[in-house]
């Protein structure tokens, strides 16, 4: 039985993202080369191939591009927390990349009122701490 969140773990060309994580900063990953960002990170650019990469801090702006409220039959800690909105984040920065993520209310009065989730609209990340090697990013709704 899986009692806790499931974390990833985390390779090498991750470390820099999962870094500025603890340090509640968002970075993509960009090639070293071409510049190109990419998300989730890869070891290898997959435009020119290159194996060197570097981490771009983002402002942790972003907007809903899609979301769901995830229904039983769920992990047992997700079932203590459900119902709960998890959202397709678009950057502000490089629209391309969706990044996943638990939604939150910045009001906790409205923490079920998940009709009120508009596509579209904006966020901004925060962090969650769920062990001394990770945060987990969610975001936080106007
Ligand atoms: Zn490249």
């Amino acid at each position: 039985m899986i009692k806790n969140i499931p974390v990833p773990g985390i390779e090498e060309y991750e470390k820099g993202f999962w870094e500025a994580a603890l340090e509640s900063k968002l970075v993509v990953q960009h090639c070293h080369d071409c510049d190109q960002p990419r998300f989730p990170p890869r070891p290898m650019c997959p435009q020119c191939h290159c194996l060197e990469y570097t981490w771009n801090q983002v402002s942790g702006e972003g907007e809903i591009w899609s979301f769901v409220v995830p229904r039983p039959p769920l992990l047992p800690v997700f079932e203590e927390i459900s119902p709960y909105a998890v959202g397709l984040v678009s950057i502000k920065e490089y629209p391309l990349i969706r990044m996943i993520g638990r939604l939150k209310f910045n009001n906790e009065q409205n923490e079920d009122n998940f009709e009120e989730i508009i596509i579209g609209s904006e966020v901004q990340v925060s962090f969650q701490k769920i062990s001394e090697e990770i945060c987990l990013p969610y975001w936080v709704m106007g």
